[in-house]
C-alpha cells in the first residue's frame, strides 16, 4: 500500500536546481515548504515555478507550504566566520542600530530584537541558535545589556534568539509577514504556516488578511498554526478550533519550554488536532544528523516512527533538505521509516485520537460510515468526490485501512490534498449526476489506476451531485457493474 503519512521537505540552497527537486519528488516529497525566514521573493518565486513544473511533468501533486517567519528574534549581521563565545565570557548585546560606546572591551553583538533592553532584567536567559548557546543577563542599561556566556560555541549571523522570560510586546503578524503573505497569495501557495502564534486571534488576523487580499480567483490557502510558545499551549483548544491545522514546531517549543516536555506536548497536540479533524504536522530535527551523514541515528528513526504512531498527518524536514548534504537520500530514508511504521500501525497506532466526539456533522458521520463499510466489505479503496477538500480531510481523519482516492475537478483543491494523510488526489471532470460520477470512477479505476472488474469500492459524495453540499451519500460499488441509479435499479 502507498505511504499514508506525508513528507514535507524544506527547499533551500542545498536543493536549488530542478534536477534535485525532481529527485526529491520521486523519493517521496509530498509537500515543498518555503521558509520565509530565509531567501528573497525572487528565490521563492523560482522555487514555486520549479515545483509546479516538476509536479506537472511527474503527474504527482506537490503541495506548496509557505512558512511565515512571524515575530522571530534574530542575531544581527556578524562577521562571515561568525563569533566564538566562551563560557564565563562577558558579552554586550544591543538592539541599537548604532553600536553604543561600552565601558570595557567586551565583544558587542548586534541583535535584531526590538525593545531588548526594556524587556529583560538581571538573571534573564538569552538563548541563541535553537538554544545551543545560552547567556544570562548581568546588567541592563538603556542602550545595551551585559551578559555572561553559560553555554558557548560558534554564533553565526541571523541565528534565532529566544528570550523565554521576556514579553517584548511585538505584533504577531509583522510587516514582513504581511508582505510575504501577499506574495504567497499572488503566487498561489496552497497552505500558509504562521510562526509564534499566541492566540486564536492571531489566526483570525491572518485569515482576515487572506480574505481581503486574495486576488481575483485566488484559492484560499489552508492556515496552519505553529505551536512553539507556552501561550500557544495555554490557548491550544481555541487555536486548533480556529486554524485548519497545527504544526508541532519542536525547535522553538523545546527552547521556549522545557525540552523534557516536548514528547508529551507532541502527543497532546496531535491528539487534539485529530479529535477536531484538523491537519497536524510534526516538525524539526527528525533526521537532523543526516544534514552531515548519509545515515540517521537509531534514535532519529524511532522518533519518525513514533510520530507516525502518535497519529501525525505529516512529518517535516527542515535543514536536512534545505541545507544538508543529502536532500534526496534523507527523503528516501524518511519514506522507508514511515512505511515500515505504517505496516505496524494497527498494533501501535493511536486509534483513540479519532475525531468522533469532538466534531458533529453529517459529513463526518458519512465518512465514518464509509470507513466501517470499507472495512466490513474489505474493499480496494474509498473514493471521495470533493470540491473544497473537506470530505477528503474527514475521510482521512477516520484513518481507514484502505487507500483514499480523492477525485476533484478543482485544480487548487488537488494541490492542497498532498498534505492529507492517506489521500491520493486525481483531477477529474465535473460530475453532475450519480451516473456521471460512476462513469468517472469506472474510467479512472479500470484505466489509469489499474483496478479490476468485480473489485468493490466505497464512494462518498453529496447529493444532489455538484450542488456543493456536505457529503450525505455513501455507495458500495462493484467495478464493471453500471446501473441507472436515478431510475429503476436495472442493469445497463
Ligand atoms: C520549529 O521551531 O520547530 C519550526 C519549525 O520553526 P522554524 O521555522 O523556526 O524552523
Amino acid at each position: 500500500m502507498k505511504r499514508r503519512v506525508k513528507i514535507i521537505a524544506t527547499l533551500g540552497p542545498a536543493c536549488e536546481n530542478a534536477e534535485t527537486i525532481r529527485a526529491m519528488a520521486e523519493a517521496g516529497m509530498d509537500v515543498a515548504r518555503l521558509n520565509f525566514s530565509h531567501g528573497t521573493h525572487e528565490q521563492h518565486a523560482q522555487r514555486i515555478q520549479t515545483v509546479r513544473q516538476i509536479s506537472k511533468e511527474l503527474g504527482k501533486e506537490i503541495t506548496i507550504l509557505q512558512d511565515l517567519q512571524g515575530p522571530k528574534l534574530r542575531v544581527g549581521v556578524l562577521p562571515e566566520n561568525g563569533v566564538d563565545l566562551y563560557p564565563g565570557e562577558l558579552i554586550v548585546l544591543t538592539s541599537k542600530k548604532e553600536l553604543p560606546e561600552v565601558p570595557h572591551s567586551a565583544k558587542i553583538l548586534p541583535m535584531d530584537v526590538p525593545n531588548l533592553e526594556a524587556s529583560v532584567h538581571e538573571g534573564s536567559r538569552v538563548l541563541m541558535d535553537d538554544g545551543n548557546l545560552e547567556l544570562r543577563v548581568k546588567e541592563v542599561t538603556p542602550d545595551y545589556i551585559i551578559s555572561e556566556v553559560i553555554n558557548g560555541g560558534k554564533l553565526r549571523s541571523q541565528k534565532g534568539v529566544n528570550l523565554p522570560e521576556a514579553n517584548l510586546g511585538i505584533e504577531g503578524f509583522t510587516e514582513k509577514d504581511q508582505a510575504d503573505l501577499m506574495f504567497g497569495l499572488e503566487h498561489g501557495v496552497d497552505a500558509v504556516a504562521m510562526s509564534f502564534v499566541r492566540t486564536a486571534e492571531d489566526i483570525r488576523t491572518v485569515k482576515r488578511a487572506i480574505e481581503s487580499w486574495c486576488p481575483e480567483k485566488c484559492s484560499v490557502p489552508l492556515v496552519i498554526a505553529k505551536i512553539e510558545l507556552p501561550e500557544a499551549i495555554q490557548n491550544l483548544h481555541e487555536i486548533v478550533h480556529e486554524a485548519d491545522g497545527v504544526m508541532v514546531a519542536r525547535g522553538d517549543l523545546g527552547v521556549e519550554m522545557s525540552l523534557a516536555e516536548v514528547p508529551t506536548l507532541q502527543k497532546e497536540i496531535i491528539y487534539l488536532a485529530n479529535r477536531h479533524a484538523k491537519i497536524v504536522i510534526t516538525a524539526t530535527q527528525m533526521l537532523e544528523t543526516m544534514i552531515q551523514n548519509p545515515r540517521p541515528t537509531r534514535a532519529e528513526a524511532s522518533d519518525v516512527a513514533n510520530a507516525v504512531f502518535d497519529g501525525t498527518d505529516a512529518v517535516m524536514l527542515s535543514a536536512e533538505t534545505a541545507a544538508g548534504k543529502y536532500p534526496v537520500e534523507v527523503i528516501r530514508t524518511m519514506a522507508s521509516i514511515v512505511t515500515d511504521a505504517e505496516m505496524n500501525y494497527t498494533m501501535w497506532g493511536h486509534y483513540k485520537d479519532l475525531p468522533r466526539e469532538a466534531v458533529q456533522s453529517d459529513a463526518l458521520s458519512i465518512t465514518w460510515a464509509a470507513r466501517e463499510l470499507a472495512h466490513d466489505r474489505d474493499v480496494r479503496a474509498i473514493v471521495v468526490f470533493t470540491e473544497t477538500g473537506r470530505t477528503a480531510l474527514y475521510t482521512s481523519k477516520s484513518r481507514p485501512a484502505v487507500p483514499i482516492l480523492a477525485f476533484t475537478p478543482v485544480q487548487e483543491t488537488l494541490q492542497k490534498l498532498g498534505l492529507f494523510w492517506g489521500v491520493s488526489a486525481h483531477l477529474v471532470p465535473f460530475a453532475n449526476s450519480v451516473e456521471s460520477m460512476i462513469q468517472i470512477v469506472e474510467e479512472m479505476l479500470l484505466g489509469k489506476l489499474g483496478f479490476s472488474k468485480g473489485e468493490q469500492i466505497v464512494l462518498i459524495s453529496g447529493l444532489p451531485v455538484g450542488a456543493m453540499r456536505q457529503p450525505n451519500f455513501c455507495l458500495l460499488h462493484t467495478l464493471g457493474e453500471t446501473y441507472t441509479y436515478s431510475g429503476n435499479d436495472k442493469k445497463a
